[in-house]
């Protein structure tokens, strides 16, 4: 029988405790150039891990852990849901990203990304730039989201914002029949990378919009855009966004913002956004639906960034990744009929969706190994 095992010295907890589900955790230090980064590798049943790198000054390497192991299991349904051949994962770097980076810490991480050999694929995340990665690309190819100017695809907010047009044509139709999206209203919060693009989107097909910013400039911007556009734009303080009388709320600016306050004060019949972890807690899933409000699960709806990030793998091509962001439509459909059908919130249906996905997978992969003889043929 195995020896039993110490606990591990690192926190007071076992390491592999914490690990839960995840396949692989890497510490990666380099004292010289200050580097103390954390990789982990969730789930790579649907192939190599996929996830961003970010950068962020975290109290404790306890809380640097805890950080990368949920994000990169977030990073195993994001890739599930959007139907690609990737696993999840992601990287930590722990530092102040307005003083600790150089390009000795890049290179350093880059090295490590490339000892992984093709299992964890990253690019640019909170706190990190391309800029940084442009460092890191000398020691390792396995980095995406890279600008044009080095031949990459470039700006991933186009086809996200594609996606959150394509999962509010869904939501239309689920819920009116149709899915044009003229005459109807929708609340934006958020005139960003994504949320700007949506606006303006809406507005040519004739959508009625209520918009809210922190930036004076980019409210006046889209008013001055619905004169040669069409469909028409009210401006409303921060926080009236979640009041107005309209059918859908875009969230596209922050997480948290479906919460126990926001959600009495709201009159849609959906919410459709970009945001990401726009739900406070899972339970309020369950409170939007007691509301009658449907929800579109963001992670689906977001996707066309990261479909466009793991495209780039086959060169940049825009007309194929908005083919592939087009899925969404149906993908978001189907999950709508599947909630109702089996009486589960939009995102447990979601995430059950996901979980087939990789388990199909693991079932075939197993299928293609039962076969395989041991190399070595070790007698008990
Ligand atoms: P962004 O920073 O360009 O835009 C966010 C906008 O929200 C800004 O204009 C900001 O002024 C505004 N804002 C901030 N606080 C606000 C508040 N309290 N009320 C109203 N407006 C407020 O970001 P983005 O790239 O457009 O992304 C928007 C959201 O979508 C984020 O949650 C992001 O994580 C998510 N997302 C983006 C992408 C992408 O490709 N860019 C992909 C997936 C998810």
């Amino acid at each position: 029988m195995a020896k039993q095992l110490e606990k591990s010295s690192i926190g007071n907890e076992d390491i592999f405790q914490k690990m839960a589900n995840h396949e692989q955790v890497v510490f990666c230090n380099d004292p010289a150039s200050g580097l103390r980064a954390i990789i982990a590798i969730h789930d790579t049943t649907l192939g190599p891990a996929l996830g961003g790198t970010r950068m962020y000054p975290y109290a404790s390497v306890d809380e640097a852990l805890k950080d990368v192991l949920r994000l990169s299991e977030g990073m195993t349904y994001k890739c599930a849901a959007a139907g690609l051949d990737f696993g999840g994962g992601k990287a930590v770097i722990i530092g102040n990203p307005e003083k600790d980076k150089s390009p000795a810490l890049f290179r350093a991480f880059g090295q490590f990304v490339d000892s992984l050999n093709g299992r964890f694929y990253t690019g640019t995340d909170m706190g990190t730039t391309m800029d940084d990665f442009v460092h890191a690309l000398k020691e390792t190819n396995f980095i995406n989201g890279i600008p044009e100017q080095y031949g990459g695809s470039g700006d991933s907010s186009i086809p996200t914002s594609q996606g959150v047009v394509y999962a509010l044509k869904a939501t239309n139709k689920y819920l009116f029949g149709s899915d044009h999206l003229s005459g109807k209203t929708y609340a934006i919060q958020g005139l960003g990378k994504v949320g700007y693009k949506v606006a303006e989107q809406l507005l040519e097909a004739g959508a009625n919009l209520f918009v809210t910013d922190i930036h004076e400039h980019v409210l006046k911007s889209i008013k001055e855009k619905s004169k040669e556009l069409g469909g028409s734009v009210t401006i409303v303080k921060s926080d009236e966004i979640y009041s107005v009388d309209a059918d859908v709320f875009v969230p596209c600016a922050l997480g948290g913002v479906i919460n126990d306050e926001t959600i009495p004060r709201l009159k849609v019949k959906a919410i459709v956004g970009s945001a990401n972890n726009q739900l406070l807690s899972d339970h309020h899933a369950k409170l939007l639906e007691e509301k009658g409000i449907l929800y579109a699960p963001d992670y689906i709806v977001n996707a066309g960034g990261l479909i466009q990030v793991a495209d780039e793998l086959y060169g940049p091509n825009k007309e194929r990744v908005l083919l592939k962001t087009k899925e969404i439509y149906r993908s978001l459909l189907e999950i709508f009929k599947q909630a109702d059908l089996d009486c589960i919130t939009t995102v447990e249906a979601a995430n059950r969706k996901c979980q087939k996905t990789i388990e199909d997978q693991r079932n075939r992969n197993s299928f293609f190994t039962r076969g395989r003889k041991p190399k070595w043929n070790i007698k008990e």
